[in-house]
């Protein structure tokens, strides 16, 4: 039996492809590994969104060259965003690789990895030449990557929004919906598996189902997602600020199994600096509508993230960012430095802002967040909070870790947990009470109770 190693860069949309990839793989009678130095073929599931990130696919090609020069495998497949925007200077600059596949392609990677494919004879498929229609469902065979209880479902793919910044509607194409049935059948499934907590990703998840004549469809999505046995979670990334919906807001706060958690990318709070953006809005409109959020959700999370350093931004647009942040209290935050990248319109924008000046920014941004998000956590100490159990910490052997509904995983704090009463061992996956005794910057400590 064929082995295929796998390397999945990027975000959960990207990863949710390369759960998919294996799936189908697997069906073919592959063996997926974990081992690189085991593997017959190697497959790189590529990111494109920005410079660090394009840099660490291209590591991981050259990687994998290095493994199929030194013999260890005999195939190397390269695929994902990246494929998506240097497919030809790919192909020249590392010969090693014998196949590419787009995001529109995701169908053909059983027929890629098989060495009697003959690559020359496969049209090549890009977002660029074709519009873009793939969209997995549930019936398409996926293999798991993430912690049996937890699972991501890509709900769409794909985004029209003009963000000034942004290449991936070029890597992914025009924004398409999967249909509501496919998405509630697939949970179905995971928590027949033992999946606990749903996480709903796609480029633009606050459109869902506009383009199927859905109105609200998010919020139904949402409640229907909640109402499924053995689910106990239903979270919601990449919402988009313009499209956050009374409607979808009340399914939030009435429905238990609904995280109290908002994921909102706003990227800033200059009204220059969003118009720039294509992306518009203003500090007040922005305050408003988190206003709106926290009146109708109480107790709810908001995630955010912000560009630092676009073309045009002074200093005097940075301190209303800042002050922005100081008064929203935000519970999460990102922060980027702009990336110029070609091909983007931001690209062709004059009043480039130095980079060590964007970088020096988002220090900055960061520094006055961790001061808000240390002191949001002290406010926790005392308080006995319902945790998702996870197992060992990342950090240390001696703790366990866990996570609150307002801690998605990989981006957020966790709840570090040093005791439990004696005879009580929880397995991954179980929902414990924790009476939290310390607050970190970014995460929390306490014992089982
Ligand atoms: S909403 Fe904007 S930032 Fe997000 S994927 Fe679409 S164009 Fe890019």
């Amino acid at each position: 039996m064929k082995k295929i190693g796998f390397v999945s860069l990027g975000c959960p949309k990207n990863l949710v492809d390369s759960e998919v990839m294996m799936g189908r793989l697997r069906q073919a009678g592959y063996e997926i590994t974990n081992d690189a130095s085991e593997a017959d073929t190697l497959v790189v599931n590529t990111c494109g969104f920005i410079e660090s990130a394009k840099k660490e696919s291209v590591d991981a090609i050259l990687e994998a060259a290095r493994q199929k020069s030194g013999g260890n495998c005999q195939r190397l497949v390269v695929a994902g965003c990246l494929v998506e925007r240097y497919r030809e200077e790919l192909r020249q600059e590392i010969p090693e690789v014998d196949a590419f596949i787009g995001t529109n392609q995701i169908n053909d990677i059983t027929t890629v990895c098989d060495e009697r494919t003959n690559m020359r004879s496969l049209p090549v498929v890009s977002i660029g030449n074709q519009s873009a229609t793939y969209l997995y469902n549930e019936s398409t065979p996926r293999v798991l990557t993430t912690p049996g209880y937890s699972a991501y479902i890509k709900i769409a793919e794909g985004c029209d929004r003009p963000c000034a910044f942004c290449f991936i509607p070029q890597m992914r194409g025009h924004f398409r919906s999967r249909r509501f049935e496919s998405v509630i059948s697939e949970a179905q499934q995971l928590a027949e598996r033992g999946v606990k907590e749903i996480i709903l990703v796609a480029q633009d998840s606050s459109r869902y189902g506009e383009d199927l004549g859905l109105k609200d469809g998010l919020a139904h999505l949402l409640r229907a997602l909640a109402g499924l046995n053995g689910i106990e979670w239903v979270r919601v990334m990449y919402t988009y600020p313009t499209h956050i919906s009374d409607v979808f807001l009340d399914v939030m706060a009435s429905e238990p199994k609904a995280v109290k958690y908002l994921d909102m990318p706003l990227q800033h709070a200059s009204a220059k600096v969003l118009k720039l953006m294509l992306r518009g809005g203003t500090r007040t409109s922005l305050e408003r509508l988190i206003d709106r959020v926290r009146r109708r959700v109480p107790g709810i999370a908001i995630r955010t993230t912000f560009i630092t350093g676009f073309p045009g931004e002074t200093e005097a647009d940075f301190q209303e960012l800042l002050a922005f942040i100081r008064n929203a209290q935000f519970d999460r935050v990102g922060v980027f430095p702009y990336s110029d990248e070609e091909g983007t319109r931001a690209y062709d924008l004059s009043d480039k802002v130095d980079e060590r000046v964007a970088e020096s920014r988002r220090a900055r941004l960061m520094k006055e967040q961790a001061r808000i998000s240390r002191r949001l956590n002290k406010g926790r100490v005392g308080s006995t909070v319902r945790v998702l159990f996870e197992g060992a910490a990342k950090e240390s052997d001696l703790l366990w870790q866990g996570r609150l509904e307002t801690q998605a995983p990989d981006i957020d704090g966790c709840v570090l947990i040093n005791d439990a009463p004696e005879d009580y061992t929880p397995v991954p996956g179980d929902f414990v009470n924790v009476y939290i005794t310390e607050a970190h910057t970014y995460d929390l400590v306490g014992r089982i109770v």
